[in-house]
């Protein structure tokens, strides 16, 4: 058996660029006189790593100055050939989840760790190679690594389309350039059962299925895909990262809508980052972990509760297996330091009329050194209150009391931008290397495209260049989509560092509860009818604010005994009645 792999980026390797091979130079392997590491067979010879020849010496990982090169050595307990590899040098991933009838499976992990790439194997639309790139394997060997296991009767029956699958792809965002048309006709085209009235109605499309593709919002794209998804006929459903882009009432609509398709026909796999959501959505999980953009495992299935705590605890109790050397903690310590009443800007009670749109806020001002989380659902008025603290729209009634410099990071990001993230980050680069640079892990970035980013990427990348430009209010909006679990608390430790060493005050528009828990000193919160009137009030202290606006939902939130993080209490149950006539939504 291998003992580590080598993975080469090979859109980072040039090595005319280098001096000619310099890792092969320096190689202590290739310095005894044998090929480990030689050039590649592709057009531009990249390099390439013998991955039996390599003593995992660190030289080469450490002196590529392009950072094409990681070595990462594998667990000894993994004993088996992966189920599939990209190709030489490249990810490769040594187990899957496996789908139940009935049930309604999460699968949670970093990004990179291969949990799209399993959804593709179980989908049907990558066959898996066990590893053999140059040789893949038929099915017939397929089934016999599988032989024994739920998984085996599961790939037979996709491969005799005893069960047809349908899946919902990660980045909605790019559904208006692969087709064109209204919502209606879109949805008409995949309607295979005569649903599409019902469908609409549960995910609440009525009101826009004669618009034009083109002109729909992140969250309503994301329902016509997750509509799209189920109408065909199917019986296992694949749903990766259903919510980004939704509101928190969209969310838990769309998690029941998601739980309803669940029975003893239908099997359903999501992949999903907002844990509360994910939590209420699953009655089961897979955790995922490994090494991101190097190799990824399948943990046996848990209990949604105990799945999402071994996740956060980095230990797998069943397998006896560490995979993370600390626990990740949304818990909040209360931070006297950060209580100030120094004013950034503040208001009284103002009117505006944007449109057929009308804003109403109650007083309220923003202190230094402060962050403030927004609450509210999508066309509630979040953005036009942002306009016009920065004076880019005049209120009927009402004025401001101080004046502010804004920079904005927008909820979408499609870029087709030709500029280097380097050049992008040029401010960040020259004064936040600390604060900004390293702990988003953005060096690594620095001579790819804007448009050759992942969501994820695209975001940190967005989230710095925002964070880095000359202004005294930031407003955040969503960062956290298309980000995994570690990466939002990485987040949100850069915000709150941010904010103390800046004077700043920080504005979050997010719609992950846990993060946003986590990151806000104080909320404010939007309610009213989405495209027709908001009203604005706050900001609150943290606690009173999310009571306000979890009433608006009518759900009510607890604390988890064992890892403290927040839960949704099951409508009506003991918890939820006790809370409800307490007046406590969220917990204390
Ligand atoms: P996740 O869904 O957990 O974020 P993915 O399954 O998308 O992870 O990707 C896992 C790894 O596989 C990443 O390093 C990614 O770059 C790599 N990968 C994905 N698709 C391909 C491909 N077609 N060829 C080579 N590598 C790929
Ligand atoms: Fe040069 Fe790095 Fe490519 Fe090796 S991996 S050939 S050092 S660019
Ligand atoms: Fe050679 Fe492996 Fe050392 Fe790299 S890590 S220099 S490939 S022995």
């Amino acid at each position: 058996m291998r003992k580590r792999i080598a993975i080469i980026d090979r859109q980072k390797c040039h090595p005319q660029e280098c001096g000619n091979y310099l890792c092969a130079k320096l190689c202590p392997v290739n310095r005894a006189g044998a090929d480990c590491i030689y050039p590649g067979d592709d057009p531009a010879k990249k390099a390439r790593i013998d991955e039996f020849l390599c003593t995992g010496c660190g030289i080469c990982p450490k002196r590529c100055p392009f950072g094409a090169i990681d070595i990462i050595n594998l667990p000894e307990t993994l004993n088996k050939p992966p189920v599939h590899r990209f190709g030489e040098n490249q990810f490769e991933l040594y187990s899957l989840p496996t789908p139940m009838f009935n049930q309604v499976v999460g699968i949670v992990g970093k990004n990179g760790i291969g949990k799209s790439t399993a959804l593709k194997i179980l989908g049907n639309q990558l066959p898996p190679n066990l590893g053999k790139w140059q040789n893949p394997a038929e099915f017939k060997e397929v089934i016999s690594f599988f032989k024994g296991t739920e998984l085996q009767k599961f790939l037979e029956k996709i491969h005799k389309n005893e069960i047809t699958l349908s899946a919902k792809p990660q980045q909605v965002d790019l559904i208006p350039k692969q087709f064109s048309g209204t919502v209606q006709e879109l949805l008409q085209h995949v309607d295979g059962q005569g649903q599409l009235a019902s469908i609409a109605e549960a995910l609440q499309l009525t009101s826009f299925l004669d618009h034009d593709i083109s002109h729909l919002s992140g969250g309503e794209l994301q329902r016509v895909a997750i509509a799209a998804t189920v109408l065909k006929n199917a019986n296992l459903y694949l749903f990766d990262e259903p919510t980004s882009y939704l509101d928190i009432k969209q969310r838990i609509n769309v998690s029941h809508f998601i739980r309803s398709l669940a029975n003893g026909h239908t099997a359903t796999l999501v992949i999903e980052h907002d844990l509360i959501v994910l939590d209420y959505m699953t009655d089961l999980i897979n955790i995922m972990y490994g090494h991101e953009g190097a190799y990824g495992i399948v943990s046996g299935v848990k209990s949604s509760r105990e799945g999402i705590n071994a996740f956060l605890e980095g230990y797998l109790k069943e397998e006896n297996v560490r995979f993370r050397d600390h626990a990740l903690k949304f818990q909040k310590i209360a931070d006297e330091s950060r209580v100030n009443n120094r004013k950034m800007i503040g208001w009284n009670t103002l009117q505006v009329d944007v449109g057929s749109f009308h804003l109403q806020t109650s007083s309220g001002e923003l202190h230094h050194n402060e962050i403030v989380g927004i609450l509210g659902e999508n066309g509630i008025g979040k953005t036009t209150f942002i306009k016009i603290l920065a004076g880019f729209i005049k209120p009927e009634q009402g004025q401001l009391e101080g004046e502010v410099r804004v920079s904005y990071k927008p909820q979408y990001l499609e870029t087709s931008s030709e500029q280097l993230v380097s050049e992008f980050l040029q401010l960040a680069i020259e004064k936040y290397t600390n604060q900004l640079i390293n702990p988003l892990e953005l060096e690594k970035l620095f001579t790819l495209k804007l448009k050759e980013l992942s969501g994820g990427q695209l975001q940190r990348v967005a989230i710095a260049h925002c964070l880095s430009q000359d202004a005294d209010l930031f407003l955040l909006d969503e960062p956290s989509a298309y980000m995994d679990i570690e990466q939002r608390l990485i987040v949100s430790k850069v915000i709150k560092t941010l904010a103390f060493e800046r004077d700043i005050t920080i504005l979050v528009v997010d719609h992950d509860l846990m993060f946003l828990d986590y990151v806000s000193d104080r909320v404010m919160v939007f309610t009213g009818t989405p495209a027709k009137e908001g009203q604005l009030q706050g900001p609150f202290p943290l606690q009173e604010g999310m009571n306000l606006f979890l009433q608006g939902l009518g759900i009510t939130l607890r604390r988890d005994v064992g890892s403290h993080r927040p839960r949704i209490n099951k409508l009506g149950s003991v918890k939820d009645r006790e809370q409800r006539e307490q007046n406590k939504w969220y917990y204390s």
